[in-house]
Formats: structure tokens, sequence, C-alpha cells
């Protein structure tokens, strides 16, 4: 059974930027992207930006996400940021789990799961990314790692879950490095998580989208976004420059 899922790009810009320069990316992206087009896209923003982009995306056909949310509803968090908060901004999604969050803040995957958890209930849809690193690849541990990651994730989520979900995966190893998995190394990994997920429940694991992550820039997106699971892309430092993500998202089949 295949379904026709929706491609998605969603950008993550992570700690770049500066008002300025928000400023106009945001319109140059405004501009470029306005048909709603073959895939969807969206930009994950700095929390402080968030605001400003609202306003700057309102009636575009981009959708606002946010890079990070906290598993806490509510109260004495200092320095977190709840998913109410970002909902008031209109944001639809929240990456959880990116490896960064995983490597520099201690982000097990225990804390995934709840963030993952709060995101869904709270009517966001998280693009939660697994990946293995360098040393785990090279020691033929890939799918033992994602597939570590995801059923934590299912067993504390519920497959159901997954229904208002999106994953990206991510190699570790090709995160702003500039080395890209294959097209063919990708699309392994993609199809080993879609069949993990659908011994839990074949109808979600046909209709979830699976991005890839890493390296993807404007010359290697049309290949990645032509095998059969990948279903779009989260790109990092390649989404910081307009004219390069605006043919991103025209790669999408
Ligand atoms: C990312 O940060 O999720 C990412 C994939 O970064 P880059 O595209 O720069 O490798």
């Amino acid at each position: 059974m295949t379904m026709s899922r929706r491609s998605l790009v969603a950008a993550n810009w992570k700690m770049n930027g500066t008002l300025h320069g928000i400023r106009k990316l945001t319109a140059d992206l405004r501009a470029g992207i306005n048909d709603g087009g073959r895939a969807e896209v969206a930009i994950c923003a700095p929390f402080p930006y968030l605001a400003e982009m609202q306003h700057a995306l309102n009636g575009s056909a981009i959708a606002l996400g946010a890079q990070n949310v906290s598993e806490h509803e509510s109260g004495a968090y200092t320095g977190e940021v709840s998913a109410a908060m970002l909902l008031d901004y209109n944001c639809a999604f929240a990456i959880v789990g990116h490896s960064e969050r995983r490597a520099l803040y201690g982000e097990t995957d225990a804390v995934v799961t709840r963030k993952f958890v709060r995101a869904v209930t709270s009517g966001l849809t998280p693009i939660l990314c697994v990946g293995e690193s360098l040393a785990e690849r090279e020691s033929g541990q890939t799918q033992d790692v994602v597939a570590r990651q995801l059923d934590a994730v299912i067993a504390g989520a519920g497959i159901g879950a997954f229904a208002k979900a999106v994953l990206a995966y991510e190699p570790v190893w090709a995160i702003g490095t500039g080395r890209t998995a294959s097209p063919e190394q990708a699309q392994e990994v993609h199809a080993f998580i879609r069949l993990r997920l659908a011994r839990h429940d074949e109808g979600v694991a046909d209709r979830l989208r699976v991005l890839y992550g890493g390296s993807v820039k404007a010359a290697n997106a049309g290949a990645l976004f032509g095998m059969a699971d990948i279903d779009g892309g989260l790109v990092g430092g390649a989404s910081l420059d307009g004219a390069e993500f605006i043919s991103i998202c025209r790669a999408v089949r």
C-alpha cells in the first residue's frame, strides 16, 4: 500500500541572523514561494523572531515553526518556551530531538519523547529528528540507533501520535559538514523507519512524512527528494540563502 504524501521542506535557521537579516530573508522567501506549490514549506525560526515572522508570513504559503519546545506545560522552568506560547505566534511545527539538542544539551530519548508528546497534545506538529553519528555508522549501528530513538517515542507516545507528526532522518555526520548521505544511503534508512513504524500501524507508517536532513542544497535536493521514501527535507545552512532555499523547495517532485 502506498499513499501519496505531500512533501514538506522545512528550514532550520538555528541560532543565526539578526532582525535586519531575518526581515530581508523572510521577504525574499515570501516573494519566491507564493503558490503553495508541490511542497509545503515551513521556517523554523529562533524564538525571539517568531512574532515578527508571524506578521511577515501572514497570508503567505509558508508555515512557521520553532526549533525546540518545552516538555512542560507551564511553570517554574526559567528559559524554557511552552507549546502554548508557540501556538500564540501561530507556529504549526516544532523541531524535537535535533541532534544538536541531544549532543549539546543532553536531551535523552526520554526527554525527546516528553517533548514529542507535549507538542502533539498541544496541537503542534513535532518534527522528530533521528540519526546516527559517524562512529555509529562506521561500526554498523545505524539501524540500531535509529530504532532505539524511534522505539522510545513509539513506546511513550503511542503509534497513533505519529499521525500528527513529521519525522526527519538526519545522519549526524551529514549535518553542517557538507557531506550528504547519498540518495541510496538515505532511502535505505527512510525505508527502515517506515517498516519499523508499520510493525505497529501500516496506515500511520504509510502516511507519515519522513524528511531527510544533512547538507541538503539545490544541487543534491532533486536526487534526494526523488527517492520513494523521502518526503522532503529539513534544511539548515542552505536555508539561510533565500535563492538556494527556494531552489530546494522547487526540487520537490
Ligand atoms: C539541520 O540543522 O537540521 C541540518 C540538516 O543542517 P544542514 O542542512 O546545515 O546540514
